[in-house]
C-alpha cells in the first residue's frame, strides 16, 4: 500500500507511522528524518539545509523532490511505502503524480492546542530517529530510547519560535493539499487525538485493515 501521511507538525505522522510500517509492512519514508541524518552526518545536504530547518521553514521543493524520486527508485519501496511529511506543497504533490500513484492519502485531524502540547513536549532520539513525549509516550527510562538505546533530544525546531513558524507555513503552504487530495478521491480522514493506540486503531479503522 502506497500511503502519504499528511497533517500539521505534531500530529503525530512519525510515531503512527512507526506502527505503520509493522502493519502494512513497507517502509517510513520521512523528508525530515533524512535531513535531519543529513545534517547528523554533515553532509552537503546537511550544510545546505541546516538553517533553514532550524528556523521551521521548507527547505525547496526542487531538492526535496529530487531527494524523494530517488528514495523511491529504490527496490523496498516498490510495493508500498508510508511518506511521512511529503508532499508539503502542491509543486511537491503535482511532481510526485509524475513518478508515484498513491493509494490512499491519510490525514490526521487534530486541534491546534493538541499540536502545541504535542510539539512541546516531544523527545527524539538521536540515532534512530524514534519519538517520545514525556507525558503521552514516555520512555521507559528517562532520556534513553526504548528501541536503541540512543540518546533524546528536543529538536531545534521545537523551540517556540520555530514551531510557531511551521504551523504558519503549514497553514499556507500544505493545507491546500487536503482539497486536492480529496478532489482526487484519495483523502481518509483520522482522528489523530488521544493516545497512540487510539490513533492506530482509527488508522486501521479507516483503511479496512482488520
Ligand atoms: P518534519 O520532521 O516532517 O517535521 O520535518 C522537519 C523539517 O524538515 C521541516 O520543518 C522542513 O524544514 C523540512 N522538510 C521536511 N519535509 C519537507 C518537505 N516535504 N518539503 C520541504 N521541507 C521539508
Amino acid at each position: 500500500m502506497k500511503l502519504i501521511f499528511l497533517g500539521p507538525p505534531g500530529a503525530g505522522k512519525g510515531t503512527l507511522a512507526t506502527r505503520g510500517v509493522e502493519i502494512c509492512k513497507v517502509p517510513h519514508i520521512s523528508t525530515g528524518a533524512i535531513f535531519r541524518s543529513a545534517i547528523a552526518t554533515l553532509s552537503p545536504l546537511g550544510y545546505k539545509v541546516k538553517a533553514i530547518i532550524e528556523e521551521g521553514k521548507l527547505v525547496d521543493d526542487e531538492t526535496t523532490i529530487l531527494l524523494v524520486k530517488e528514495r523511491l527508485d529504490q527496490q523496498d519501496t516498490q510495493a508500498g511505502y508510508i511518506l511521512d511529511g511529503f508532499p508539503r506543497t502542491i509543486s511537491q504533490a503535482e511532481a510526485l503524480a509524475g513518478f508515484s500513484a498513491v493509494d490512499k492519502v491519510v490525514n490526521f485531524d487534530i486541534p491546534d492546542a493538541a499540536v502545541l502540547e504535542r510539539l512541546s513536549g516531544r523527545r527524539v532520539c538521536r540515532k534512530c530517529g524514534m519519538n517520545f513525549h514525556i507525558t503521552f509516550n514516555k520512555p521507559k527510562q528517562e532520556q534513553v530510547c526504548d528501541a536503541c538505546g540512543g540518546e533524546l533530544f528536543i529538536r531545534e525546531d521545537d523551540q517556540e519560535g520555530a514551531i510557531r513558524k511551521r504551523l504558519e507555513v503549514y497553514r499556507e503552504q500544505t493545507l491546500p493539499l487536503i482539497e486536492y487530495y480529496r478532489n482526487q478521491g484519495l483523502l481518509v480522514d483520522i482522528d489523530a487525538q488521544g493516545l497512540i493506540d487510539t490513533v492506530v486503531a482509527n488508522f486501521k479503522k479507516a483503511l479496512g485493515i482488520s
